[in-house]
């Protein structure tokens, strides 16, 4: 068993205190003192008896902690870190400021398994999931980070530290994430269990307490767990990454497709919204010349109708190695503008963070690309 209490939500942590011998309310000091309080070291929690916490590390409990390898900032306010986990492996995220909102993307997986042709993630090997202390504990480090600390800030250049500023001091004395994207790398239903107890604990209202509906998960189209998600009883806003009308198309863009294809996704989204009630939103990364004609749009509304929904056009991000163009930005808007005639409620979302490559589908936690891709380029 993981014995990293970061990782249990209260009812888990609850049964290792009664299962050790000790009252179960003391679960809920160490819950809060992990969640609500960021705490790291047991040694100070000293609402347990020094007796218990002895018994806690002689049993192999501990409290996790990933650590800030590096935090670059972009000048249009965002930051991407650099995280390096316990046993050495990178994964990225992303934070988004917008008025009132402080938005994180969150990775699961270190890498992606799902090797979608448009996403620099896809294109480096997949490497592991993620534990659920390890997706909360990247709430609690960029955080942290939020208050001023100096040490670990400076040497990023003045541009950047002037920057630095500006987003931190608008922001009360401990800014506060406030909303959450399961956005970041990996794919969140090919690690379904660790992302629902991630959101279990980061919203719960003795932890951290994040919003259910402040709360968002994208999948690439995992039909199987879209329907697994309608049974829960805590469900976040669900996003679905579909980047193209049509199987063809989809096939070649998103390898998922060949497993789930279009319809089997499209049934469990209606069966989803059956049982739920919920929209969702689909995600559409316009690729130049590929998904972006109008004949896509007439077709992507047809593929739609029926379902509650709105839609975010995407510009496609670049990278070192992508094959594809992003649609330009006329482009983006008549395709929009099709949308939008047929009533679909489209947003179109033109990325942050481009600059220091923390946009979406820009993430490789400094990992080069599998060596199947660099084959693929030499043939
Ligand atoms: N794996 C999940 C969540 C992470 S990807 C998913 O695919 O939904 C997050 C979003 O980034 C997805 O909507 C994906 O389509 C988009 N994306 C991937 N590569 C991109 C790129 N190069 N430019 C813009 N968006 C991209
Ligand atoms: Fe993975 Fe999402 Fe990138 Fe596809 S788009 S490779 S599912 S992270």
């Amino acid at each position: 068993m993981n014995k990293d209490l970061k990782d249990k939500t209260l009812e888990e942590l609850e049964r290792i205190v009664v299962g050790l011998g000790q009252k179960k309310y003391l679960a809920g000091y160490l819950f809060k003192f992990i969640h609500a309080l960021n705490g790291r070291d047991l040694a100070t929690l000293s609402t347990l008896s020094k007796a218990f916490r002895a018994q806690l590390v002689e049993q192999g409990y501990f409290i996790s902690q990933i650590q800030v390898a590096d935090c670059l900032r972009d000048p249009d306010g965002s930051a991407k870190y650099l995280f390096e986990l316990a046993d050495g492996e990178r994964i990225e995220s992303v934070l988004l400021p917008d008025e009132d909102r402080l938005t994180l993307c969150v990775s699961t997986q270190v890498g992606c398994p799902m090797g979608c042709a448009f996403c620099a993630t896809g294109k480096i090997q997949f490497r592991r999931n993620l534990t659920a202390g390890e997706i909360v504990d990247q709430v609690y480090a960029a955080e942290a980070s939020l208050v001023p600390r100096p040490s670990s800030l400076d040497g990023q250049g003045a541009a950047d530290s002037a920057n630095q500023k500006s987003t931190l001091n608008n922001q009360p004395s401990e800014p506060r994430i406030t909303n959450l994207v399961y956005m970041g790398m990996g794919e969140p239903f090919q690690n379904y269990d660790a992302v629902m107890r991630s959101i279990r604990i980061l919203n719960h209202t003795s932890g951290r307490n994040i919003g259910i509906r402040h709360i968002t998960v994208s999948t690439s189209g995992v039909a199987s767990a879209i329907r697994q998600l309608a049974k829960e009883e805590i469900r976040p806003r669900l996003a679905i990454s579909l980047n193209a009308p049509g199987d063809a198309l989809r096939d070649r863009l998103m390898p998922i497709n060949r497993k789930h294809p279009l319809a089997e996704l499209m049934d469990a989204v209606r069966a989803y919204q059956a049982e739920t009630g919920q929209r969702v939103t689909f995600e559409y990364v316009m690729i130049e010349k590929v998904n972006d004609t109008l004949n896509h749009a007439k077709l992507l509304v047809k593929l739609l109708r029926g379902l509650m929904y709105n839609v975010n056009l995407i510009e496609h991000n670049p990278f070192s190695g992508c094959e594809f163009t992003g649609s330009s930005r006329d482009r983006i808007q008549k395709f929009a503008d099709v949308l939008k005639e047929a009533g679909v409620e489209t947003t179109i979302r033109f990325r942050m963070g481009r600059k220091i490559k923390a946009a979406c589908g820009q993430l490789q936690a400094g990992y080069e690309p599998a060596e199947r891709e660099i084959r693929n380029k030499s043939e």
